[in-house]
C-alpha cells in the first residue's frame, strides 16, 4: 500500500520560463500525469515578471485544463501584503493574505477568481502564495465558491472551517503508506537535473499519481466512512449479542 500523490506546479503566469515548462508538459503527457496548476490571476511579482511573456497564456491553460489538468487560483497578484505566516507559519516573512484586513482579502480573492473564470477556467482549489493564509482567507474563499485548498499538515484531506485542506507537507515524498501527499514544483528555477529528476519521479510513481480532483472525495471522508461503517457493524453485532444474552438469561 502506498499514499496517493498529487503534483502541483506553482507560479503559473504569462511570464514564465516557457522552454522549461514546455518540456515539463511533454513529460507529463508521456507518463499520464495531470498536475494542479497554480495560476496567478494578475501577476505583479517583479521576480516572476522578469521571465518572457506569452500572449496566448490563457488559451494554453484552458487547453491543459481541457486535457484533464487541474487549475488552482494562486493568490491574486503574488505580491507581499503582510509579514505573517498564517495558519501554517511556513514562511513567517511573506504573505499576500495572512493578517490582511478581510475586506482586502475578499477583494483579492473575488477579483482573482473573476479573472480566471472569465478566461474560461474552472477553479478547483486555492493555492496561497508562500503557503500563507488565515481564517479570513477561508471565509473569502467560501464567498467566492472555492472550497478546496492545496495546503495542510495531515495524512488525508481534512475539512477546516468549511473548506477541504488537501495536505501539502514537504517538497519530497514521505515514506507514508497511506493517505494523500502533494509534491510541489517551481519550474522557473529548474535545471536540466531537475527535469531529469522529475521524469524519473513520474516513471517511478506512475501508478500512484492522481489528479487533484480525485482526492477530494476519497480522503478522510472516505476513511471515516469506512470507520463509521465498521463501528456501526460492531455496534449492531454487540446489540444482537446483548439481546441474545438477555433472551437466554430470561429463560
Ligand atoms: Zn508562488
Amino acid at each position: 500500500m502506498a499514499s496517493r500523490l498529487v503534483v502541483r506546479f506553482d507560479d503559473i503566469a504569462p511570464n514564465m520560463a516557457w522552454p522549461t515548462f514546455e518540456r515539463v508538459i511533454e513529460i507529463c503527457e508521456r507518463y499520464g500525469v495531470y498536475p494542479l496548476l497554480g495560476v496567478i490571476p494578475d501577476n505583479r511579482d517583479p521576480e516572476l515578471l522578469a521571465y518572457p511573456r506569452r500572449e496566448d497564456f490563457w488559451s494554453v491553460v484552458r487547453d491543459l485544463q481541457g486535457r484533464g489538468w487541474g487549475v488552482a487560483q494562486h493568490g491574486f497578484q503574488h505580491v507581499i501584503r503582510s509579514r505573517m505566516g498564517g495558519l501554517f507559519g511556513v514562511n513567517g516573512f511573506r504573505s499576500e493574505f495572512a493578517g490582511v484586513p478581510i475586506s482586502e482579502q475578499r477583494e483579492c480573492v473575488s477579483v482573482g477568481a473573476a479573472v480566471l473564470r472569465s478566461a474560461g477556467l474552472h477553479i478547483e482549489a486555492f493555492m496561497a502564495p508562500w503557503h500563507s493564509f488565515d481564517l479570513a482567507t477561508v471565509a473569502a474563499l467560501k464567498e467566492a465558491d472555492i472550497f478546496a485548498v492545496t495546503d495542510g499538515y495531515s495524512s488525508f484531506p481534512v475539512e477546516y472551517g468549511g473548506v477541504l485542506l488537501v495536505p501539502q507537507m514537504t517538497e519530497r515524498v514521505l515514506p507514508v503508506p497511506w493517505g494523500v501527499q502533494t509534491v510541489c514544483y517551481h519550474w522557473n528555477a529548474a535545471t536540466e537535473g531537475s527535469l531529469r529528476d522529475f521524469e524519473r519521479f513520474c516513471a517511478k510513481n506512475q501508478a500512484r499519481l492522481v489528479p487533484f480532483r480525485d482526492v477530494l472525495g476519497g480522503g478522510l471522508g472516505a476513511a471515516l466512512g469506512t470507520v463509521d461503517r465498521c463501528a456501526g457493524r460492531a455496534a449492531l453485532a454487540a446489540l444482537r449479542a446483548r439481546r441474545r444474552f438477555f433472551q437466554l438469561y430470561d429463560k
